[in-house]
């Protein structure tokens, strides 16, 4: 059994709040297996999407893309894909839609390598060619050099086929200039710029030298490659949505195997707990359980499949619809006013080497169970989603009656950084939210650190959320 509380912990005090006495299964090693499978299959918000909606589908839940003569009976499952990229599910409550959801708000996108618009060039003198690549979101660039990288994502071509890039055997590696000549040209340089971004490219094929040409053999050869792989033309990458993630297998962690290793954990942890939460049989919920997972959280949330566009708008319109109760704007009111909102993200746990960062007392462990977060931001609580009394009182009443471990968790000291998730942006539509988070080490990073009792409080809370909770 994994332990949430070390005997000699200095802190273990405060875990007193948390529940020291929770029980965890003997062999947490089912859930963390599909866990890490779920991370290796699905690398990007696309891969996300569909994954979840298959298993939705499978699992009997109601495509509310199309019509259904389905009624919304209790306990009745529906989801909704926006764009591919982003995917709302939920059940069907015993009270009425208008008295408001219990939602749990999460994101599907991860930090990655875009490719470039025309991501194909090459080097003359050297007959190297490689792909050029524009990094998504808050990376630590000197992270991605002399790792595999897999190719993954869509393509629209020329003509109207649409072809999905996914586990084609591409392996790719940006390299990293070796130690022995780095002395003058590169390690003088600030840590976040050992590698800058328009030195991220990523080897792509090896041709012939021609230090003539305007544009390197090389070049031709990676485009004919593509070509016979995928039957597309150079134009048709520029409608494309291709990236590289790293490829590597999500592992169990450490001589105890208590933690897992992989890419993606943000937030795909959320996901994937809140998925497992949703297809658990059981009662009925008693008000109407939604969880919606957001696309473009790691660039600020915008576009139509962001946190910020009126998707969840539509979402509910069709779901008062499907209730029977019109598509007012008086009952959207209602049910967004009537809406207890988790916004669920990973969060900073304690690296050892770094503690001066955050304040021991406001700050996460890992394998103390998921973070109630009262309020996100940075500096003096700029853009941060506040929670007030009321509900992180909801929230705790909670997690003690259903006995789930628990932590308060600042992301870090005062001024030190900080950060922000798509609580903000949902609170503004008139619904209490409140962050609740899953510690991990690395974040961010190609092998996100993640413990595995914290996954289980996760879905934990879930399911006990989506079903019971009243607030
Ligand atoms: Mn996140
Ligand atoms: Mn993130």
């Amino acid at each position: 059994m994994a332990r949430m509380v070390k005997e000699k912990d200095p802190h273990s005090w405060k875990r007193k709040w948390s529940r020291e006495s929770v029980e965890l299964p003997g062999d947490l090693s089912k859930l963390a297996g599909s866990y890490k499978q779920f991370l290796d299959d699905c690398r990007t918000e696309r891969e996300c999407a569909r994954s979840m909606a298959d298993r939705l589908s499978g699992s009997g839940f109601i495509d509310l893309s199309r019509p259904t003569r389905a009624k919304p009976s209790p306990g009745r499952g529906f989801f909704l894909v926006n764009r591919n990229r982003e995917i709302a599910f939920g059940m069907v409550g015993k009270r009425p839609l208008v008295q408001g959801t219990n939602l749990i708000a999460f994101h599907l996108d991860s930090p990655r390598l875009d490719l470039k618009p025309l991501p194909v060039d090459g080097d003359a003198d050297t007959g190297l060619g490689f792909l050029r690549t524009h990094y998504y979101g808050g990376i630590k660039k000197y992270h991605w050099v002399n790792i595999p990288l897999s190719l993954r994502g869509t393509i629209h071509t020329t003509d109207d086929r649409i072809i999905d890039v996914g586990r084609d055997g591409w392996t790719l590696i940006i390299p990293d200039l070796e130690p022995h000549l780095s002395k003058k040209a590169q390690d003088t340089r600030k840590l976040m710029n050992g590698i800058t971004g328009e030195e991220l490219i990523a080897l792509a094929a090896q041709g012939v030298v021609d230090p003539d040409s305007d544009r390197p053999p090389v070049t031709k050869l990676i485009l004919e490659l593509l070509n016979e792989k995928y039957g597309i033309g150079e134009e048709d990458l520029i409608s494309s949505d291709l990236c590289l993630v790293p490829d590597l297998p999500s592992r169990d962690l450490g001589f105890d195997r208590s933690m897992i290793a992989a890419y993606g954990q943000d937030d795909r942890i959320s996901g994937y707990t809140a998925l497992e939460a949703v297809l658990e049989k059981g009662d009925p919920p008693e008000r109407w359980a939604l969880a919606v997972g957001f696309d473009k959280e790691e660039v600020g949330s915008d576009g139509p499949t962001g946190a910020r566009s009126s998707f969840l708008e539509l979402l509910i319109y069709r779901l008062l619809e499907w209730s029977g109760e019109g598509n007012k704007r008086k009952a959207m009111n209602a049910v967004l006013g009537g809406t207890f909102c988790i916004s669920s993200d990973v969060k900073s746990g304690i690296n050892p080497s770094f503690k001066g960062v955050q304040d021991p007392l406001n700050a996460a462990r890992l394998g103390s169970g998921v973070t109630i977060t009262k309020y996100t931001g940075s500096g003096g609580k700029y853009s941060a989603n506040d929670a007030s009394a009321e509900m992180v009182h909801k929230l705790r009443s909670h997690l003690n009656k259903e006995n789930i471990a628990w932590q308060m968790q600042e992301s870090g000291r005062v001024d030190e950084g900080g950060g922000g998730t798509v609580a903000k942006f949902l609170a503004s539509r008139n619904m209490d939210v409140i962050d609740v988070g899953i510690p991990l080490l690395s974040m961010h990073s190609k092998y996100e650190v993640s413990s595995k009792a914290d996954i289980y409080m996760a879905k934990m809370l879930f399911s006990s959320f989506l079903r019971r909770f009243t607030p």
